[in-house]
């Protein structure tokens, strides 16, 4: 039976990484026919976040990932948060203890803090390991008789694993194939603390035991524990699941969102945090620079533009470093503020610390376009098709057609991916999404269905289609300089009052409008252009929207009129 589970901790906010884990775990059990279960992870108190679980949940219920077994739903194997699980681990830690595969330690903070400073005077670095470990305060170093002493006063202690000496583990990996490690890489990871409760490692493989987990679909940044979990496994006599380790969601390509209205913000941003980190250097000083990089995006090169100020380099050359390193790897949760795209399902606000988190959902984002948009960071369907719903997705998703190399975000595609589903909306669904935002409203809904039919393949967001809509609200109290100079003549003024009379008497009717414009242009001896624009430019402001005749049905035979006067006086 195919069991998956989604794992996260509470630390924060889950980000776009998390979710397509969850959602790799969902197709992947869905596709197989079996369950999908979500494990709230929360045994390290220091790094818990209140209403993170909270948010999880939201999260993945907005995305339509909706877990077979969880904390609030329960299940056969409840309890799902794992700091309700203790009694658990408790049983599981005397049986590895029974095992050559783990022992006790003593040793404090304070001690340990002690002999990492004697390592690094040396030049190395400290490890908990086999070459140390019978130097340390613990069961494998010290007698039976002080063992127990220290046990009888009641001294702290951890336990750790014992990590057998010089073996060559052979690692799987459904996605990575196989590998190998050396045990002599690794070292005595902590198992349970001095509180008690396992660390991460002991609680995760216990839980995925108990659960009946078969396949563990997770973040590569996990791949480094593969081999003490398959250890672990033995250790336990278990059987391990079957792993599957996912490829890093990549930063955005910045050659695709520079432009001239973004520039500012985003060198400002990379300013901030490189004098930050660099207080030797002015602020704008490192600004011109960095805004000259990306001014020449598309083919970068450094204008060495300081001169004087500059002489040695020293600046251009941090730059340089800093741009490279902030503009390559692992998409950072930091990347959404800097670039001006979520890296967040939802809004988040952090109780203790205040910061605000970024949401899909609260920018207008559909959830069947994000969720469409993150399955495709790292997998692609059989025939390259790329709008698909979660049914679609999980009928085809295949485990060994997950991308190996990192899958880069692209802020466009998924403004794409929205632009496409909000085409599949009916008008009526559109006008319920507007009405419920906070957009100000006070149009009656038979002419607002009128203006989501004429704007919506304009649109990415629903709120574009109000937004570039706002001539059906209001007339122009301005015209754009440039659509002026191209529409408007002396004569202009002229033509459109003729035509302005001419439209006391028709019916405005759209396609009857279309006619009479074109029989007024005809009968002037006038091109359709030489009419069409200046009558846009009046009604709109600019030389953009639907199409004329179609805009004039919509505001109305007395305010074409009063905006073609207005325009011409
Ligand atoms: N609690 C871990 C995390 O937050 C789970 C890792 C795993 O799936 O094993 O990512």
């Amino acid at each position: 039976k195919v069991r998956v589970r989604f794992a996260p901790s509470p630390t924060g906010p889950l980000h776009l990484g998390g979710v397509r884990t969850a959602l790799y775990d969902y197709l992947f059990a869905k596709n197989q026919g079996g369950e999908f279960v979500l494990r709230i992870e929360d045994t390290d108190t220091a790094r818990y976040v209140e209403g993170a679980e909270d948010y999880i949940e939201e999260a993945l219920e907005w995305c339509g990932i909706i877990p077979d077994e969880s904390p609030k739903k329960g299940g056969k194997y409840a309890p799902y948060r794992q700091s309700e699980r203790r009694d658990i681990y408790d049983r599981y830690t005397e049986q590895i203890l029974k095992t050559d595969y783990a022992y006790i330690a003593f040793d404090t903070p304070e001690e340990l803090d002690a002999i990492r400073s004697e390592f690094e005077a040396k030049g190395e670095v400290f490890s908990y390991d086999n070459r140390t470990r019978n130097r340390l305060r613990n069961s494998l170093a010290l007698s039976e008789e002080e063992v127990q002493k220290l046990l009888d006063e009641k001294t702290p202690y951890v336990v750790r694993f014992k990590m057998p000496i010089d073996r060559t583990l052979n690692l799987e990996d459904i996605i990575r194939g196989n590998s190998s490690v050396n045990t002599n890489t690794l070292d005595d990871k902590v198992l349970v603390k001095n509180d008690g409760m396992p660390t991460y490692h002991f609680a995760n493989i216990i839980d995925d035991h108990e659960m009946e987990i078969s396949h563990v679909i997770r973040g590569e940044e996990w791949l480094p524990s593969l081999g003490l979990h398959t250890l672990l496994y033995e250790a336990m006599g278990w059987e391990a699941p079957q792993f599957a380790h996912l490829s890093l969601i990549l930063k955005p390509d910045v050659s695709t969102l520079i432009n001239k209205d973004n520039i500012d913000s985003i060198t400002k941003s990379f300013t901030d945090e490189f004098v930050m980190k660099n207080s030797q250097f002015s602020f704008d000083e490192s600004a011109e620079l960095i805004k000259s990089f990306f001014t020449e995006v598309k083919s970068p090169r450094f204008k060495s533009m300081l001169g004087e100020n500059d002489k040695d380099n020293t600046l251009t050359a941090s730059v340089k470093q800093f741009l490279k390193k902030g503009l390559s790897g692992k998409l950072s949760k930091r990347d959404g503020d800097k670039f001006g795209f979520p890296v967040f399902p939802l809004d988040f606000k952090d109780s203790a610390t205040g910061a605000a988190s970024k949401g899909y959902r609260e920018n207008g984002y559909l959830p069947e376009a994000f969720i469409n948009m993150v399955a495709l960071l790292g997998w692609s369907p059989a025939d390259d098709k790329e709008v698909l719903s979660l049914d679609e997705m999980s009928k085809e998703f295949d485990l060994n057609k997950v991308h190996k190399a990192g899958a880069r975000f692209s802020k466009e595609k998924s403004e794409w991916f929205n632009h496409q589903y909000l085409q599949l909306k009916s008008d009526e669904e559109i006008l319920s999404i507007l009405k419920n935002s906070d957009l100000n409203l006070n149009v009656e809904d038979e002419k607002l269905l009128k203006i989501i039919n004429l704007m919506k393949e304009r649109a990415t967001f629903p709120k574009d289609i109000y937004e570039n809509g706002k001539f059906f609200f209001e007339a122009p109290v301005s015209y754009d300089e440039k659509a002026s100079k191209k529409a408007w003549n002396e004569e202009t003024s002229f033509i459109l009052g003729e035509l302005a009379d001419g439209l006391g008497t028709a019916e405005f009717i759209s396609e009857n409008l279309k006619q009479v414009v074109h029989d007024f242009a005809e009968n002037k001896g006038l091109g359709m252009g030489k009419v069409m624009m200046p009558l846009r430019l009046a009604l709109v402001g600019e030389l953009k929207g639907p199409d004329v005749p179609d805009i004039m049905e919509l505001i109305g035979k007395e305010e074409t009129i009063s905006r073609i006067i207005n325009a011409i006086n």
